[in-house]
């Protein structure tokens, strides 16, 4: 939208000039436009139709003013007003507009009611990228690390950590307006699903170890273990293979390129408060749908749970991004959807085993009714959990 102001001198009879490309921008279809005096503002709207005083205008642009209205805001010959125009629609006022950080009256947008000129907006965006550049830049080191100590698997929270820094990592790119198909996007993506398969065997069986020790069914839980030992061996050795090929040198080049270029154009025209309300639209969409299903601890009950969660880690990554590369506070809301996030995770992670152990059980020998049992009490645990859930 084009934004005109410029500072204008009313004339012995009582008339400013309208300069021509406010006249252009008004799209007068007569000669004449069309004036409200707003006494609270103390300023004069105007536009070229709508209700209020018909003014003419003449081949040199000239408008006269009221006396009525030249009384009412105190305006006499030689006044010098302000001009200021955005679309088709304007202001004369007397103050004229100025830059609320420099003072300057050139260049003027009007954000949130505020005027800014477009020098100042420069300068502030260009440190606004200077900090997401800067906590993006540490989150991908910190991700590249990991996922050069995932693939030696000395430690099980390697893995895990890659996946979570990655996840966080894509999440915010996402945010910001990278497109799902963009290849960074789409490496983050590759790299989380092979290190989520492995990730899922470790939960898997740090969690059966520990029903291991204090459950009677200890031998049978010691045999999925087993099983799952296995397969984790088959998934580490693609994630061995493959990762070192997404997450390589030209991954880091692409993210260079993306941190020096696309960055500073996405932040820019990034609405932060219109992104972050459309992700939480969705969120609230997700509970509605939920709160819709009747059986809650059917397979699409707890699906929609899932959908409930995602979207909040989601949230909750963003707004935690937000609180450091922003001077709005998002805590409140970073602390809100982490306790969706972690409310929900045991129901999760519960609905994964009782379709681990179900598939688990066609591949080991077992002749008791043990598994049915186990996985009784699985059930029973989740429907407990299920009942608790306050959305
Ligand atoms: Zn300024």
């Amino acid at each position: 939208m084009k934004i005109i102001s410029a500072t204008r001198i009313i004339d012995d009879m009582g008339r400013v000039v309208f300069p021509n490309n406010a006249r252009k921008a008004l799209n007068l279809e007569e000669d004449y436009l069309i004036m409200r005096i707003d006494n609270k503002k103390h300023l004069i709207n105007f536009s070229s139709s709508g209700r209020g005083k018909k003014v003419p205008i003449d081949e040199s642009g000239r408008i006269p003013i009221s006396p009525e209205y030249m009384n009412k805001l105190g305006w006499e010959t030689g006044t010098e007003i302000g001009l200021f125009m955005q679309g088709e629609e304007g202001v004369l006022q007397g103050n004229a507009p100025s830059c609320v950080i420099c003072g300057s009256n050139q260049a003027l947008l009007l954000i949130k009611k505020t005027h800014v000129c477009e020098d100042c907006i420069h300068t502030g965006t260009e440190a606004s990228v200077e900090r997401w550049s800067a906590v993006l830049g540490d989150l991908f080191q910190e991700y590249k690390e990991y996922c050069e100590k995932a693939v030696t698997f000395t430690n099980t929270e390697d893995v895990h950590k890659a996946r979570t820094k990655g996840r966080r990592l894509r999440t915010l790119i996402h945010f910001i307006g990278i497109k799902k198909d963009h290849p960074l996007y789409k490496c983050l993506k590759e790299a989380h699903d092979v290190l989520g398969k492995v990730r899922e065997n470790d939960v898997f069986i740090e969690a059966f170890d520990k029903e291991a020790e204090n459950n009677k069914y200890s031998e049978l839980y010691s045999k999925f273990i087993q099983k799952v030992e296995e397969e984790r061996e088959e998934h580490r050795n693609e994630l061995k293979q493959k990762l070192p090929h997404i997450i390589d040198d030209e991954f880091s080049v692409r993210w260079t390129t993306f941190s020096q270029d696309e960055l500073k154009d996405s932040v820019v025209k990034l609405d932060i408060d219109t992104a972050l309300k459309q992700y939480e639209k969705k969120f609230d969409e997700r509970v509605f749908k939920y709160k819709e299903i009747k059986d809650k601890k059917s397979d699409k009950g707890l699906d929609a749970l899932h959908s409930v969660r995602k979207q909040a880690k989601k949230l909750r990554y963003i707004c935690s991004f937000l609180n450091e590369v922003q001077s709005i506070d998002y805590t409140r809301k970073s602390k809100q959807y982490k306790k969706v996030q972690k409310d929900y995770g045991d129901i999760i992670d519960l609905r994964d085993w009782i379709h681990e152990t179900r598939s688990l059980s066609e591949n080991i020998q077992d002749d008791s009714d043990d598994v049915k049992k186990v996985r009784k009490q699985l059930n029973q645990r989740l429907k407990k959990l299920v009942k608790q859930v306050e959305l």
